[in-house]
């Protein structure tokens, strides 16, 4: 897909007419940040208007290379912007803090894009996703469902849509930690939670964590200590190396060699059986390291 800014698809209608969620505070750069489009703000005091289309950093069709769909066949379809800047960032071209790039597509082209690839399963990943302007986003959402589309959607946990909640198949929710140098939010992972206990979240729930170091699984379990419907409602604990450090595939196993060893084989493992853990790599990464686009 060509990259560049292109404004020409965009579609302007009366803020009035959109319905809009409160979003909770999160760490700057904010979701507004990276979507001046939604700023209430008006120098002249006419009717502000929002951008119906989305900011897309790239559309590609590949297998799902993380979580419980690994391996399976997806479209893709990179949302640009994210209310996070991780230190280990694998796509630091689809972050404002990084970049500007990024092109405008309405929902109905996305649609019609991801209807023409022949995939059942469509990946709405970032940057954060959730960060984009939510009328579109539900706008696209819902035209996929239309389609007949499974919806995984790829968050870092930091932001919940009720909207969303029985729209999406999957939710695949991976809290930072710190060798990200952010921090997670367990007041959004509860709502997740909650809204999956009372059923007003349908989909399937899972909880990614990248490990980079000793550390950061350390505070893997202390987070799920500190989250105790996580264990009692058996959520799906992805554990998966943080790959961008690793070099060569052999690196990359040796890290998964190491994560393995520490929650299924140490004797300090045995803690890790009250949750239904499985270390998993970045599939993409072994086959095809850090290209881009596939
Ligand atoms: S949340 Fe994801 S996309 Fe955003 S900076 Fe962190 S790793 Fe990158």
């Amino acid at each position: 897909m060509a990259e560049g800014k292109s404004h020409a698809s965009t579609s302007i209608v009366p803020l009035s007419n959109i319905a809009r969620e409160a979003q909770p505070a999160i760490p700057s750069p904010s979701p507004d940040a990276a979507n001046p489009s939604t700023s209430l703000a008006s120098a002249d005091g006419a009717v502000p208007e929002v951008r119906l289309s989305l900011r897309v950093s790239e559309q590609f069709v590949s297998i799902q290379g993380e979580g419980l769909d690994s391996g399976r066949p997806f479209s893709f379809i990179r949302l640009f912007g994210c209310n996070y800047y991780c230190s280990w960032c694998d796509t630091k071209y689809a972050v404002q803090h990084w970049s500007d790039t990024y092109d405008e597509r309405t929902p109905a082209e996305l649609a019609a894009w991801a209807d023409a690839q022949g995939n059942v399963a469509v990946c709405l990943t970032g940057g954060e996703p959730l960060t984009a302007p939510a009328a579109p986003f539900l706008d696209l959402v819902r035209r996929l469902k239309a389609s007949g589309h499974y919806l995984d959607i790829q968050t870092n946990g930091t932001i919940f849509r009720p909207a969303l909640a029985p729209l999406i198949d999957s939710w695949s929710i991976s809290p930072k930690l710190g060798s990200s140098g952010m921090v997670e939010r367990p007041a959004i992972l509860r709502r997740y939670l909650a809204a999956q206990a009372d059923g007003t979240l349908r989909g399937r729930l899972l909880f990614k964590f990248v490990i980079a170091d000793p550390r950061d699984l350390d505070l893997t379990w202390h987070l799920l200590q500190a989250i105790p419907a996580i264990a009692a409602q058996q959520i799906p604990i992805i554990l998966q190396p943080e790959g961008l450090e690793h070099a060569s595939v052999a690196d990359y196993a040796q890290a998964l060699r190491a994560l393995t060893e520490a929650v299924a084989l140490d004797p300090a493992a045995a803690k890790w059986r009250a949750y239904p853990v499985r270390v998993l790599p970045q599939l993409h990464r072994v086959i095809w390291g850090g290209k881009r686009g596939i």
